[in-house]
């Protein structure tokens, strides 16, 4: 079995009612009503994908809301939990009409003004709808990083939350306010290596918080080609090492990274029982391809599959690292 970990439904978002919805609400003008999406329109928008997963020999994805579109730096308090919800509920519709195939993933309403207990709260809505997991963007703020480290004690009522629940936290980040930093290019990965550093400064988060998880997308960021540089500064700065981090069983990485060289350098820097098979399957740049390849950058199988790992360490990674990691996701796996 192989499971994509990292998905997100963006042709479902980008549905011209759902933009409309958003729009409206930015412009102040806070629809009484959600979109009403059919049914027919939302099978419509998983068909590239799920041709694209058979295609690649790709069982089921864990999918969420579209990064970009989550924005929560945006809006109010009140609107962004409305759009939060108005994307959980489509994630959870198209997961309920791909029976097999998909596994819910949740975005929270993340305003900088929102005290967290009411973000840990729709942690707890969604996770009775089914829910797996939640993007945790540990900015929030749109690229504009005004937030204290999202690791501190203001944050507790969602780690609680996500502990007691048993639900993963990935650490995605969203749009970025700044065109010197497009949000796929570089915001992500910055989202990335923060996020993964703030838990190595974090003292007392896993002592706190000893069976918390997060999934740092994307390879982890600059993980592959960094670890050298955290190992150092862990030791000069008196950090949890990044080997710690990861190999504790608190901090996980994908492989969504878009080349072979990159790909092994993550197997040689990351244990490999914290590694998750990842592609953005449709995501990140549909349809481009490359010319190591002459396939799409994204299909990352390509790259695990030309590895010099045995078939048993590919078999961690393809699925039993995400049934570990994600432990509520076997309700909605079949096989
Ligand atoms: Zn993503």
């Amino acid at each position: 079995m192989i499971i994509d970990s990292h998905q997100h439904f963006v042709r479902l978002a980008r549905h011209p009612d759902v933009e409309g919805f958003r729009q409206a609400q930015l412009a102040g003008k806070n629809p009484d009503a959600l979109p009403n999406i059919s049914d027919a329109d939302v099978r419509k928008s998983l068909e590239q994908v799920v041709s694209l997963m058979e295609s690649r020999g790709i069982d089921v994805a864990f999918a969420s809301p579209r990064a970009k579109a989550m924005a929560t730096h945006e809006g109010t308090v009140e609107q962004n939990a409305v759009w939060a919800d108005l994307n959980n509920s489509l994630i959870s519709r198209a997961c309920q009409l791909a029976p097999g195939r998909f596994v819910p993933v949740g975005m929270l309403g993340q305003h900088p003004s929102c005290p967290s207990a009411e973000v840990a709260k729709q942690i707890e809505r969604w996770a009775k709808e089914g829910f797996v997991a939640f993007n945790f963007d540990p900015d929030g703020t749109g690229g504009r990083w005004q937030n204290q480290p999202f690791t501190g004690k203001h944050n507790y009522p969602v780690f609680e939350a996500a502990q007691g629940l048993d639900v993963p936290l990935v650490l995605h980040g969203s749009e970025s306010i700044n065109k010197n930093f497009p949000h796929t290019a570089v915001q992500y990965l910055v989202a990335d290596i923060t996020g993964f550093v703030q838990l190595m400064m974090a003292k007392d988060l896993f002592r706190d918080f000893p069976r918390l998880r997060f999934l740092v997308p994307h390879g982890g960021g600059a993980l592959p080609c960094q670890i050298g540089r955290w190992r150092a500064i862990a030791k000069y700065s008196n950090w949890a090492s990044p080997d710690k981090i990861l190999g504790d069983g608190n901090v996980f990485v994908d492989t969504c990274v878009y080349n072979q060289l990159n790909m092994q350098m993550l197997f040689e820097a990351v244990p490999l029982d914290s590694i998750l098979f990842g592609s953005e399957c449709d995501g990140a740049f549909p349809g481009v391809v490359s010319e190591e390849t002459n396939d799409h950058y994204d299909n990352t199988r390509r790259y695990v599959d030309g590895s010099k790992l045995s078939g048993a360490d590919k078999d961690r990674i393809y699925a039993a690292n995400a049934r570990r990691v994600y432990l509520r996701a076997s309700r909605w796996i079949h096989a």
